[in-house]
């Protein structure tokens, strides 16, 4: 399998921002670049990894969800979302996306059920839904008769064009059941206007095609769905924990929410 470790790779700039040792030296580069402006990227990314798992607990704890479609799902990190749900609800069950060649490689810390439950990673590429559809493991692990939760967390802001994330979203939830929910965080530069620009800038510089968005282009995510409380907010006040309330606005350039599909 080809790394291109010569080249830099977002879920590798992540690792790297989050702490992780699965990076290499073009993947540190880049994230200096990029952090030379946007300094506030790393206490963002954690934000968000919090996000996640306070999402992932509150749809498995609150709204009965126990199955979870994860697209974009980044290197292994603690805890994964499979963790967090599956220490609710053992039996639930994940089926886990991405496309870089990286984040295959580590799958096995991902496929690590509990034994009620079952986790399935898939190597395939959010903008050939179809694929992920009509894959083995979506139709082994997941029954699309009951409700689904379709995740894309800080995945959206690697699809540049607008319009062509609302027709996969489309796609995607066509055919989940309804009570089925989607839930997604995506950068934007409303809170730090400047620091954002310059940022995505030095995403785009080193070849990694990167959008930041407003809360009203991230609310046409949802469209057709019903936003649920406390609607599409910056990531920390998303149903805050102690910590995440501690958090500046100007800190976090990321927006989360969650909608259901009636
Ligand atoms: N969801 C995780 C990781 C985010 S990093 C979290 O929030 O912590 C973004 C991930 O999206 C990376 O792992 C990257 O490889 C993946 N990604 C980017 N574009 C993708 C695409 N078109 N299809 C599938 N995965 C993609």
């Amino acid at each position: 399998m080809d790394l291109q470790t010569d080249i830099p790779h977002s879920a590798r700039i992540y690792d790297y921002l989050l702490g992780g040792k699965d990076n290499y030296p073009a993947d540190r580069a880049a994230a200096a670049n990029i952090v030379k402006d946007w300094t506030v990227l790393p206490i963002g990314m954690r934000a968000n990894r919090r996000f996640m798992a306070r999402m992932a607990h509150h749809l498995a704890a609150d709204h009965g969800i126990r199955q979870f479609l994860d697209i974009g799902t980044g290197l292994p990190t603690t805890p994964n979302l499979h963790e967090v749900v599956q220490s609710v609800a053992p039996e639930s069950r994940i089926v886990y996306v991405d496309n870089d060649p990286i984040v295959l490689v580590h799958a096995r810390a991902l496929l690590t059920s509990s034994r009620e439950g079952k986790t399935g990673y898939l190597d395939a590429d959010f903008r050939d839904p179809d694929a992920i559809l009509g894959s083995t493991q979506l139709r082994e692990y997941l029954d699309l008769s009951r409700p689904v939760a379709l995740s894309l967390i800080a995945i959206l802001h690697f699809i540049v064009d607008d319009a062509e994330v609302r027709r996969i979203i489309d796609h995607l939830m066509a055919p989940l059941a309804p009570g089925s929910i989607l839930a997604l965080s995506t950068t934007t530069f409303d809170n730090n206007p400047e620091v954002v620009k310059a940022g995505v800038a030095a995403y785009n510089a080193h070849g990694i095609p990167t959008v930041a968005r407003t809360k009203e282009v991230v609310e046409t995510f949802f469209n057709g769905l019903e936003i649920l409380d406390p609607g599409v907010v910056p990531v920390h006040r998303w149903h805050p924990d102690e910590e995440s309330s501690a958090l500046a606005d100007d800190q976090i350039t990321i927006h989360g929410g969650i909608a259901i599909k009636r």
